[in-house]
């Protein structure tokens, strides 16, 4: 019963020590997808397991026992699982469960404070591009709402900073953005690792990877040379303080996801291995799938015994 458990937590180490060591390698898009795909199927069943588990105590409950059709000692008597795993397993489902509502608390807060600077914006003028009369070099995609569709928004500091090409590869980086709404991969990204804590170095890889994706779709407009020069100029003009402020922006430009693994993974051509780590994410999300199926069967078992021994 407790196996689907084990594996759960031990794929989930093993994906994050994939997705980390060939994040730049990968084909960004790909690699997006089935890094959110891998981690919600261990999310799911990290919670799955945790919930058979958990199984034997409120089955030790006479209410849920007559429901069931079993004696509630026999329980007792057949649970290969301590009594005081199965209570921590529960405390963990109820922590999963908190960060959990606590993050979509997060996340509301976090649209209803976008609705409001699409608001301001719209009150100002209702142009898609918006420049800001900031010196700190930045470019960043506000994500359209039900209400507003997607801007993007530009320091004057970066326009005063790049070549006509160069803000012609920014503008496409953030346009690709909006136009692959990656804004929702991030929401997927930390409400899972609001479930899963396990997870939680994933969500800073995912926002990397939704990076060189917008990186590579702008090279499609332009050039890579060009992406990788604009890239580079804005984030040697940004002081170390400055990036870390712009991190926090919605979808920021050079100030993301580790600019100089972005540039280098631009400039490596060697496609080779860009599947890999694809097939490897697979392979782990079915390992772990089939791990859960398993240890179901097992606790189906296990519940049986339960009502013949009661007889
Ligand atoms: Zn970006």
């Amino acid at each position: 019963m407790q196996d689907a458990l084990y594996a759960a937590v031990v794929l989930s180490m093993v994906v994050v020590v994939i997705v980390r060591l060939d994040r730049a390698r990968v084909d960004p898009r790909a690699g997006t997808w089935a890094t959110l795909v891998a981690g919600w199927v261990l999310t799911g069943c990290t919670l799955g397991g945790l919930v058979l588990v958990a199984s034997p105590l409120p089955a030790r409950v006479p209410l849920v026992a007559a429901l069931g059709d079993w004696r509630p000692d026999s329980i007792g008597f057949e649970s290969p699982i301590p009594l005081a795993a199965s209570a921590l397993a529960m405390l963990l489902l109820a922590w999963s469960g908190w960060r959990t509502v606590n993050e979509l608390r997060v996340l509301l807060a976090d649209r209803r404070e976008l609705d409001g600077t699409h608001r301001a914006i719209r009150r100002a003028n209702h142009a898609s591009v918006v420049v800001l009369d900031e010196e700190v070099p930045n470019a960043y995609a506000l994500a359209g709402t039900i209400r507003h569709r997607g801007r993007i928004v530009m320091t004057a500091g970066l326009l005063g900073l790049l070549d006509d090409e160069e803000r012609a590869a920014a503008l496409a980086h953030e346009r690709a953005h909006l136009r692959h709404h990656h804004a929702l991969f991030e929401i997927a990204g930390r409400l899972m690792v609001a479930c899963n804590p396990l997870l939680i170095t994933l969500n800073r890889d995912l926002g990397f990877l939704l990076e060189r994706w917008a990186d590579e779709e702008s090279t499609l407009e332009t050039s890579t040379p060009v992406v990788a020069s604009a890239l580079s100029k804005a984030a040697l003009a940004t002081s170390p303080t400055a990036r870390q402020r712009l991190a926090r922006c919605a979808l920021g430009w050079a100030s993301r996801g580790d600019v100089t693994t972005r540039v280098r993974a631009l400039l490596d051509h060697d496609g080779r291995r860009r599947r890999r780590a694809i097939w490897a994410l697979g392979f782990v999300a079915v390992l772990t799938a089939a791990a859960l199926a398993w240890a179901m069967h097992d606790t189906e078992r296990f519940f049986e015994a339960a009502r013949l021994w009661t007889r």
